[in-house]
């Protein structure tokens, strides 16, 4: 069997509430993104609080109302995120067409060999987030456990990762996790979540252009007919009718590279390959100059020249318009490792 999650026609749209609150709210956002032609419906069951007191969730109860509504719209498919092995079993039984690990449940390997027990023989598709913390292992790791109990249609999810200061976010998006992720699994369909990134209803349509900027394969949005009355996550929440507005106005790219595009690139290979044989080069001047410096009885490391060095180089970078911090960062990572190439001497 194919992935399921992988389409031709990109971005792969899921949207749906935080937390499934009522049969009545279901099928008012169900039937206004059927609408839109968007046919995976998303809707927490069992809500992971991180401080006790708020609504957890309506449970098997919730499951009911998806499967009634199946009824009544066969085209739509729903997602419910799982956290345990019971939920694995009730979700199979009320026909959820599809799971999603979270958050907090991926940063756990018990957990995740706990779910694959269950989903082992079901083939039920599974989407997977990003653990709370900014590590690709355990992320790749658990993606690969759920491989291993034979789920053939697998995506990932990107959502942010909980920091101390997350810069405006509510989760710190730092793309170059999810970039490595998909650099080591790269048939992995790869999707955003904007809403638990953002935190803010007005900072999820942005998110969703980086990520199509970003290539990503899809999005997954949290979408809610009145987000001000949510009982989770209210802030993030958007609207049926500002989701499409904002799908309407993405830009998505194609994926033919223009032979501008080629030639730029082939630039840019040229300009990457005399940067590293500066780099070689400047390495070798500095193998010497720890001979010298050993002759002389000099130690490695002189503060002086390295300052003088640095704040010329800032000079001459902002003369020719570039970062300061860019240059100051690059430089100090090329000492560092001109240190150490004279300290092995
Ligand atoms: C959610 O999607 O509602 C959710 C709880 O997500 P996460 O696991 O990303 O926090
Ligand atoms: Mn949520």
């Amino acid at each position: 069997m194919s992935n399921l999650f992988k389409t031709s026609t990109t971005p792969l749209l899921i949207a749906g509430p935080c937390s499934i609150e009522s049969p009545e709210m279901l099928r008012q956002v169900a039937l206004a993104l059927a609408s839109m032609k968007v046919d995976w419906i998303r809707g927490g069951v069992w809500k992971p609080r991180t401080r006790p007191g708020g609504f957890e969730g309506h449970g098997e109860e919730a499951l009911r109302w998806i499967r009634d509504l199946k009824k009544e719209m066969p085209q739509l498919r729903f997602c419910c995120e799982v956290a345990r092995p019971e939920h694995v079993e009730l979700c199979l039984r009320y026909g959820v067409d599809a799971l999603w690990l979270g958050s907090r449940t991926v940063g756990n390997p018990f957990s995740v060999g706990e779910l694959c027990a269950s989903l082992q023989g079901t083939h039920i598709p599974v989407l997977v987030k990003n653990p709370m913390t900014p590590d690709v292992a355990l992320w790749q790791g658990a993606i690969e456990r759920i491989e291993r109990s034979g789920i053939e249609s697998i995506a990932a999810i990107h959502r942010g990762f909980s920091m101390f200061n997350n810069l405006g976010y509510r989760n710190h998006p730092l793309w170059e996790i999810p970039m490595e992720l998909r650099r080591r699994m790269p048939d992995l369909p790869l999707l955003c979540d904007p809403s638990h990134i953002g935190g803010k209803d007005n900072l999820v349509g942005e998110l969703m252009q980086t990520a199509l900027d970003l290539h990503f394969d899809g999005l997954m949005v949290e979408v809610h007919p009145s987000p001000s009355c949510a009982l989770t996550d209210s802030a993030q929440q958007i609207t049926p009718e500002l989701f499409l507005t904002l799908v309407a106005n993405l830009k998505v790219h194609q994926d033919n590279n223009p032979s501008e595009l080629q030639l730029l690139r082939q630039q840019i290979d040229s300009i990457d390959s005399q940067l590293l044989d500066l780099l070689a080069n400047r390495l070798k001047v500095s193998r010497t100059i720890a001979e010298v410096k050993a002759e002389n009885n000099m130690a490695v490391y002189q503060p002086k020249r390295w300052t003088e060095v640095l704040q010329r180089k800032l000079r001459q970078a902002e003369e020719m318009g570039l970062d300061p911090d860019f240059v100051k960062e690059l430089y100090e990572r090329i000492h560092t490792e001109s240190v150490k190439v004279q300290l092995q001497k």
